[in-house]
């Protein structure tokens, strides 16, 4: 601890392997049955999503991002390296990898509310959600969340289109742009000067005393991990097309951007749930901003921030700025997680510009904090370790947010 300790504290872009990975931490917080759940009810759901949204009526209201070639990025990134791209950057909607939690979480709620009431069952088209009878009941609820911006817009666009009322506690890291998206998409935002913990925790508190509030919880939700992990089906399904059947000696490895842990830690439980040994998932985070690295590496999962050591929690990457990890997803990736590595915001400003011009994709900076991790990954010692020949390894760099964003 004490060298990665002091390697945080100098702002250094460096990578942490897991020495915990693979060893059995205790029962995890989710079960696989719980995954192919989570993708029946978003089934159910797709019909009255591609009702409420045009974006989402062009995949029949499966809200997906590609699997994209990036043949140029590549060779800048790592040469020679088998590399493709998760667009999440690019998922409807929501513009970011919020719309898979996020949109889930609110989901959930509103069919426990129907089901609850038996306006609702399993086996009906969920299009009788867009009811009057319906749109009254929820109308007397408030959905809220804290949020750097992008969980806001996720959960407040899906909840204002269902007809519930919609508040969004948004921390001072949120930009501007999303704050206007947000209120034009019929949704309340509560401007904080503080950060991100503390935006959650006046949405929770202002919640808590509210019958009629549904508080979405960043740092604690399950379903808002499920929803996440079912990416991992999806990417199962996407490589499948192309042919490509990891195994423990061609594996792939993936790169996430980590902010509080929820949204990269629901992708790896999945993604370990259905690859195993053939899949290893690495976070990256911002310098300034090392939460879910400093959480496992120290031990005290969410008891610990980044300002507990000094670093100030300021970044461009306003995605990514949480001081203090979710402890669910601490707990899960504690044996889950193969590594973790950090990038500082000059090098994500460098990727974001180069991402454009080398594959013309529009990504905010956050979601290049991955971009990194082949070539850092591979001088780690890992594949060495654990006998992986380095041209086997397929890389997959996650993106995370950027469709709506401003030119
Ligand atoms: C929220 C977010 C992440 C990380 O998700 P967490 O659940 O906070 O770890 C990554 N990239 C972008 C663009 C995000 O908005």
């Amino acid at each position: 601890m004490d060298t990665t300790l002091e390697l945080l504290k100098s702002r250094r872009s460096f990578c942490r392997l897991n020495p915990d990975y693979g060893k059995s931490a205790g029962p995890l917080p989710c079960t696989k049955e719980e995954i192919f759940d989570a993708e029946a009810r978003l089934a159910r759901f797709a019909p009255l999503l591609a009702e409420l949204f045009d974006e989402a009526a062009e995949h029949a209201g499966i809200i997906e991002s590609e699997l994209l070639e990036i043949p140029r990025l590549a060779r800048t990134l790592l040469p020679g390296a088998k590399m493709l791209l998760k667009a999440d950057h690019d998922l409807p909607v929501a513009g970011s990898i919020k719309a898979r939690g996020g949109i889930y979480n609110v989901l959930c709620f509103a069919e426990k509310l129907c089901f609850d009431r038996g306006l609702l069952s399993p086996s009906d088209n969920y299009r009788r959600i867009d009811t009057p009878e319906v749109r009254k009941l929820f109308a007397q609820y408030t959905v809220s969340v804290g949020s750097t911006g992008n969980l806001g817009l996720s959960i407040g666009t899906i909840a204002a289109a269902l007809g519930f009322r919609a508040r969004v506690h948004m921390s001072a890291d949120a930009k501007e742009w999303k704050k206007v998206l947000l209120r034009s998409r019929g949704a309340e935002v509560i401007e904080y000067t503080g950060d991100y913990s503390s935006a959650v925790a006046r949405g929770r508190a202002e919640a808590a005393k509210d019958p009629f509030a549904f508080f979405v919880d960043d740092e604690k939700s399950k379903e808002l991990f499920l929803g996440y992990s079912v990416a991992a089906l999806r990417l199962r399904e996407q490589l499948k097309v192309r042919h490509i059947f990891p195994d423990p000696a061609h594996p792939l490895f993936v790169y996430l951007p980590c902010g509080v842990g929820g949204a990269p830690g629901g992708v790896c439980f999945g993604l370990k749930m259905l690859f195993g040994d053939a899949v290893h998932c690495f976070f990256a985070e911002p310098a300034e901003s090392p939460c879910m690295l400093l959480g496992l590496a120290s031990g005290k999962n969410e008891k610990i921030s980044v300002y507990d050591i000094g670093l100030t929690n300021k970044t461009l990457a306003d995605g990514l700025a949480c001081a203090a990890p979710s402890g669910r997803s601490c707990q899960c990736m504690r044996e889950l997680l193969a590594g973790n590595f950090t990038v500082q915001d000059e090098q994500l400003l460098a990727l974001q510009r180069k991402t454009r011009e080398l594959e013309g994709l529009k990504i905010e900076p956050s979601a290049a904090a991955g971009f990194p991790g082949p070539e850092m990954v591979l001088n780690s010692g890992f594949c060495e370790e654990r006998n992986i020949a380095p041209e086997n390894v397929l890389h997959i760099l996650w993106t995370t947010g950027g469709r709506y964003l401003p030119e």
